[in-house]
């Protein structure tokens, strides 16, 4: 089949690899017919985190069910079924609480395992023709009817709604509660979405990219342009002195390299400014521990000067980390199916499979309306 390979840093080719098997009774194969490019895999094709060369990327996954093993009792061939970018086994510890995240079965000894990424387990990604699902009754979710036509929709269940949702969940946001959340991309633009499911009142959403500001307005956000003035200084005039009452972090460790800082200490340390006395923090960019055989591996890595003094002078809470998707995707796959929510309206872009590489391009480059990429291997 063909699929989408990395080779090394900013070098992914489409390259005919061999296609996946059934190789667990509890296994499903799945013919991709979307698949997205996330800000997730820029960690690793930047190369700011390591990965093997040969290995598929793609963890935001949706298609028909093509082959199920012995022993899946409740997907059948012809499903419609987008996975969580999470593979979870179901009946750990874990899972059975909902933090499936965080199963302790797929990936021992590391925090859980998804397609397609360093560090979190030998599994391919769904870039690709076909992908094999593992676990496939805990793992697909069942779409309704209307799959084919709110396709695009749908494949945002496998990875940025659940975890805009999450960023949202981690900061405890309640009805009327003022919001601000760091970053427009697709993470944040998801956040801004969830917050106003959960009630929000001023949702107010920082980044310098004049459409992705855009988008977050269009999605009933006061968009907060760092370029222009300090984006503290803003949301505090904007909530009377006293800050927001949560804070999402929907960025990341790569502000490091694209403002050359040494440490990605800027949009935590800002998130504890703007964000009130007694105020939570919900984190969902993703910072990876500083690897101690990196060359620069402080700069590199997930490293950071957290000001922890005024974190802790104003009585503030934070949660980070990985979204359990299957904690979400049900109830969120309801509101896209009942029209309550239409997250597809961030996409910019649908390329084939073989475009991918200039998908990664520009993405990458965050090029200008290169908001979020899909690809469809079929076309
Ligand atoms: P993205 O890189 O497209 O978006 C990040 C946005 O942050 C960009 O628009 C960028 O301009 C903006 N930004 C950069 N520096 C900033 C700063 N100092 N202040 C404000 N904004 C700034 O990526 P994305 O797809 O939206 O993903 C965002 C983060 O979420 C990444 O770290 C990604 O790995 C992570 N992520 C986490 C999970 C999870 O389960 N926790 C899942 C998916 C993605
Ligand atoms: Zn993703």
């Amino acid at each position: 089949m063909k699929a989408l390979v990395y080779y090394g840093p900013k070098d992914v080719r489409v390259s005919e690899v061999p296609d996946p098997k059934i190789e667990q009774p509890t296994d499903v194969l799945v013919k991709i017919t979307t698949t997205n490019i996330c800000g997730s895999d820029l960690h690793m094709y930047e190369g700011r985190t390591d990965m093997e060369e040969g290995r598929i990327f793609g963890h935001e996954n949706l298609g028909e069910v093509i082959e199920v093993g012995n022993a899946v009792v409740n997907i059948k061939v012809g499903d419609m079924v987008c996975m969580p970018f999470n593979i979870s086994c179901g009946h750990c510890k874990n899972c059975e609480s909902g933090l499936t995240a965080f199963c302790l079965t797929m990936n021992p000894g590391f925090a859980g395992a998804a397609y397609g990424f360093a560090g979190m387990g030998p599994y391919n990604g769904g870039q690709a023709e076909y992908l094999r699902v593992p676990f496939a009754d805990f793992n697909c979710l069942k779409l309704p009817e209307d799959a084919q036509e709110k396709e695009n929709d749908y494949v945002l269940l496998s990875d940025i709604f659940p975890t805009g949702f999450h960023a949202t969940q981690l900061a405890g946001v309640k009805p009327g509660d003022n919001v601000v959340i760091y970053g427009a991309g697709p993470v944040g633009l998801m956040a801004t979405i969830s917050a106003g499911i959960k009630g929000a009142n001023k949702i107010m959403v920082v980044d310098d990219h004049p459409d992705r500001l855009k988008l977050a307005e269009e999605l009933g956000a006061i968009p907060i342009d760092f370029s222009k003035a300090p984006a503290v200084d803003q949301v505090l005039e904007l909530t009377d002195g006293v800050g927001a009452d949560r804070g999402c972090e929907c960025v990341g460790y790569q502000c490091c390299d694209k403002h050359g800082h040494e440490h990605n200490n800027i949009t935590m340390n800002e998130l504890v400014q703007a964000v009130k006395f007694t105020g939570s923090i919900g984190v969902v960019g993703v910072y990876v521990a500083p690897d101690p055989k990196a060359a620069d591996p402080l700069a590199k890595q997930g490293h950071m000067d957290f000001d922890f003094g005024n974190f802790w002078l104003k009585g503030q809470s934070i949660a980070t980390g990985q979204a359990n998707v299957k904690a979400y995707n049900r109830q969120l796959c309801g509101l896209i199916s009942s029209g309550k929510a239409k997250p597809s309206v961030i996409i910019s872009h649908e390329l084939s499979l073989d475009e991918a590489p200039t998908g990664y391009q520009h993405f990458d480059a965050r090029d200008k309306g290169w908001t979020k990429v899909i690809l469809k291997p079929g076309k």
